[in-house]
């Protein structure tokens, strides 16, 4: 059994109540653990040991600081094994993915940002002719709160906490419930790496009861969040009346537009990982496929027989598709794909559970693709978060431009054409906060990470989250000539 525990002031212990929640393996259906369901007051246990270490880590030199982050990416690197082992197990995802994509980036944004600190810098403004000088620094806030998903767990806590400690803050930061194995193992690494007591806390529980106390916290004044649209509705909802600093990044239906004049190979291969990987729970999966008519028939053919070889299975063993996190989102999916029927969707491969002999009570699916009539159908429109795509032919720019925008969200896009004033067009009028043209997945750290619409607000990504994660004060000198 894995037992999750808090780390507190560069202590372990479990939540102050006494209470614990089970941790299920998806993969099996079965509890294979606990974690403690903190409350308030361990909360504002963490925020009391953030505020006493914010006073010394904010004084601590940029080289100091810098060389911690870099010592802790050098320990997730070395972890990786038995990192990957555990985000296997605790996510469903396959082992390879963990290996190959969540662990490695983990300890890329630390590295990441361990060097941008360094890089860091602040202005100055000469008003020229009025003998006045401004300088902006850029102080840290203070005592942060960081709350993340389960899909990426690793990937995305790091992915906040690295530029909130880099800049200077502390942080109380709470994983999700489903998935807190790394998260708690990352805490043993930034003890080993020297990171002083209290600097990061990290505190368990459900969202309502552990992420909203640090949400509700009067002096935690920043809060950075990865979760669901309604989930972030709810935080701001919290948050905005108290003036706090927030960065939302939330849902995504990321259309997949593939016109007849691109590499056609390479487009497909990276269908099917932008369909599917991690059984299309990630936020940038591209949910709704639309292909231009000339290559509709040829496409789908193709992609459905790839999709139909693709292997779901244990994630410890070499698969393409794991499971995904829980049973309630299984069904969640299921209700979805019963949905598009009920809606005249066609269902052209998958649709069901997939059984496994082993493990009869693990959450797995068939990876899913329907034919769908009108971009507008809820299955269309609607975040699914499983390994489910819609497909639809299109025959001009301006339709599936149109069809592309037509949702609430817009995180990312993905465009396949070897057309260059095209992408450009498509670059300029899609409503997302990114596009990538012939690629997908496809992130340089330096580069901003966010949504637009119902998708978030605000930026993630080097300067940007080093800018999030700071106060920017205007100190104006004039001076007599
Ligand atoms: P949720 O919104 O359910 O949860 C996200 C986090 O917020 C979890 O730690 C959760 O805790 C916590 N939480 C839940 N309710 C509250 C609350 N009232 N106050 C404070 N914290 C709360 O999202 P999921 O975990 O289900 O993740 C999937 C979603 O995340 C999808 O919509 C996906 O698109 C989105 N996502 C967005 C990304 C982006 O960069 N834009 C990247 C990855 C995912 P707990 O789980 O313990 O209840």
């Amino acid at each position: 059994m894995t037992r999750v525990l808090n780390y507190i002031n560069g202590q372990f212990q479990p939540a102050l109540s006494g209470a614990t929640i089970e941790n299920i393996d998806p993969a099996t259906g079965r509890v294979y653990g606990s974690l403690p369901q903190s409350n308030e007051r361990d909360i504002e246990q963490a925020y009391d040991a953030a505020i006493q270490a914010f006073g010394s880590w904010r004084e601590t030199t940029l080289e100091q600081r810098s060389a911690i982050l870099y010592r802790i990416a050098d320990l997730i690197e070395e972890n990786l094994e038995e990192l990957a082992q555990a985000e296997s197990r605790d996510s469903g995802k396959p082992l390879l993915l963990a290996k190959t994509v969540d662990i490695p980036r983990a300890s890329s944004n630390f590295r990441f940002f361990a060097h941008a600190l360094t890089q860091f810098s602040s202005e100055a403004h000469e008003s020229v002719g009025k003998n006045s000088i401004n300088f902006t620094l850029r102080h840290p806030i203070g005592v942060v709160g960081c709350i993340s998903p389960w899909n990426l767990p690793l990937y995305l806590f790091t992915w906040k906490i690295a530029p909130a400690l880099a800049a200077g803050n502390t942080v109380v930061a709470k994983p999700s419930e489903l998935t807190p194995v790394t998260a708690f193992l990352l805490a043993g690494l930034c003890q080993k790496a020297g990171l002083p007591a209290g600097v990061l806390n990290i505190v368990n529980g459900t969202g309502p009861s552990a992420g909203q106390a640090i949400v509700a916290h009067p002096k935690i004044k920043a809060i950075s969040f990865t979760g669901g649209t309604a989930t972030g509705a709810k935080i701001a909802g919290v948050a905005a009346p108290m003036f706090k600093k927030l960065s939302l990044e939330l849902g995504g239906k990321n259309p997949n537009i593939i016109f007849s004049d691109c590499d056609y190979d390479r487009m497909l291969e990276t269908t099917l990982k932008s369909s599917f990987a991690n059984q299309g729970q990630i936020c940038l999966c591209g949910s709704r496929i639309f292909v231009e008519r000339p290559i509709y028939e040829k496409f789908k053919i193709d992609f459905v027989r790839r999709v139909s070889e693709l292997r779901v299975g244990p994630p410890s063993e070499e698969v393409d598709l794991g499971a995904v996190i829980s049973k309630d989102h299984k069904q969640k999916i299921l209700g979805y794909i019963a949905l598009a029927q009920k809606e005249g969707g066609n269902i052209l491969t998958g649709g069901q559970e997939t059984k496994l002999e082993q493990h009869p009570e693990g959450y797995y699916l068939q990876p899913t693709v329907i034919e769908v009539k009108d971009h507008l159908c809820r299955v269309n429109q609607e975040e699914i978060f499983g390994p489910v795509v819609t497909l639809m032919p299109f025959d001009n720019e301006e339709e599936v431009i149109e069809m592309a925008n037509s949702v609430t969200y817009g995180l990312s896009a993905s465009l396949w054409t070897s057309n260059l004033d095209r992408s450009m067009r498509f670059g300029q009028r899609l409503e997302s906060g990114i596009v990538w043209v012939n690629t997908w997945l496809n992130r340089d750290l330096r580069t901003p990470f966010g949504g637009v619409k119902s998708s978030g607000v605000g930026r993630e990504g080097g300067f940007e989250a080093l800018r999030f994660f700071t106060e920017p004060k205007n100190i104006c000198i004039s001076y007599t000539p």
